[in-house]
């Protein structure tokens, strides 16, 4: 049987705005259909549309706290919570927007629903580009983020005995998945991002590994600001290709969060659209089935073309680096990759260097060994 592949979407997903000056356009999620659709990419016989469904009560409670979800319930429809602090709310990252409930079970039905269609058998790869709201907390909203979708997904898997890897490529640390399954060893967890020296959520250093059963389970590769392509890759091949190989999950769920793109207004990583592409292809890699998450990312045609080309790799669909019209002379953009980037000067590039051989070293040192991979050089 051929590969085959669904994308999860309706537009719905994308009506919803959190402020009119927030970060977080859900449009983004419209912008990347209709560029996969300007290609034509949906008329394949290999890839399905399907439309999301909302997510149950219950699938939320496999992660947050009764009293948290109906206070995004309550508060959702206007009516007052005298503690909207300690849910996370009320803030200009988590403000309280209207149907912000019924948009986030959407975006997080839609991961369940993605879970529903790989364990069906009928796809090999299986994208949400609405998915990936990694910061979530059990208690409270974080980071844009309201229901945890990647841990609910996870926990899906898990209730059918798969075994599950987890891989964050967003610029900030995947935090609310990795306190999930700290202390677990049937989910492997890892998160390559920029430093949390140097931005939110703070977390996401080496020396978060995971506790009791879990140690070695949860890998944290931080980056410093203006990691340029080339050192990203080859710190991503240094670590993650192995302990992936080694773990062999049935399943590969990866939140490919595009804020590492180096026009990306709220971080200081430096990818290209091909760099991240060229990330997205190593789990193309993998044997496992591969389900694909949104995540951040906040130069709205940096998401478009990002997720775009992430999805051509997903569905194994050849996407020409030229942008049809329709979409291109709408949005006035031209070319899947990018044709700059940003230049720095060497000492920079030297620093963020040495700072990924760093994180790598201390990898290779303190956790393979519980992969069994101690000697590995
Ligand atoms: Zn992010």
């Amino acid at each position: 049987m051929s590969y085959r592949s669904a994308f999860v979407y309706d537009q719905i997903l994308s009506q919803h705005v959190l402020s009119p000056k927030h970060p977080l356009k859900p449009i983004r999620l419209q912008y990347t259909y209709d560029l996969l659709n300007s290609y034509g990419i949906f008329d394949d016989s290999r890839v399905s549309v399907v439309k999301p469904r909302l997510a149950k009560y219950e699938e939320v409670l496999s992660f947050h706290s009764s009293r948290y979800v109906d206070a995004v319930s309550r508060v959702s429809e206007g009516k007052e919570t005298a503690d909207l602090g300690s849910f996370g709310f009320g803030t200009a990252d988590n403000p309280v927007y209207s149907n912000m409930y019924e948009s986030a079970l959407w975006s997080s039905g839609a991961s369940m629903l993605s879970a529903e269609l790989l364990l069906s058998d009928t796809y090999d790869s299986v994208m949400n580009i609405s998915g990936g709201l990694h910061h979530a907390m059990p208690q409270y909203a974080s980071g844009f983020c309201i229901f945890n979708d990647p841990v609910m997904a996870i926990k899906r898997f898990l209730s059918d005995s798969m075994k599950v890897a987890y891989v964050d490529i967003d610029c900030h640390h995947g935090d609310g998945v990795q306190h999930a399954f700290y202390d677990t060893d049937s989910v492997l967890t890892i998160s390559i991002h920029e430093s949390g020296n140097y931005i939110f959520p703070g977390t996401g250093a080496v020396e978060e590994f995971g506790s009791g059963k879990g140690r070695g389970y949860s890998i944290n590769l931080p980056l410093y600001p203006y990691t340029t392509d080339d050192i990203y890759l080859w710190a991503f091949r240094q670590v993650v290709p192995t302990v992936l190989e080694k773990f062999k999950p049935d399943i590969l769920v990866t939140q490919l969060g595009i804020d590492s793109h180096f026009r990306d207004p709220i971080t200081h990583l430096a990818l290209t659209v091909q760099g991240f592409r060229d990330v997205v292809k190593e789990f193309s890699k993998v044997s496992a089935k591969w389900m694909g998450l949104g995540g951040g990312g906040y130069d709205l045609q940096a998401v478009a073309r990002g997720w775009a080309s992430a999805y051509g790799v997903m569905c194994e669909y050849e996407l020409q680096d030229q942008i049809p019209l329709s979409y291109g002379g709408v949005h006035e953009v031209y070319a899947l990759s990018d044709d700059d980037s940003f230049t720095f000067g060497y000492k920079i590039h030297e620093k963020a260097r040495k700072f990924a051989e760093g994180s790598v070293a201390e990898i290779r040192k303190h956790i393979f060994p519980f992969h069994g991979l101690g000697h590995l050089e």
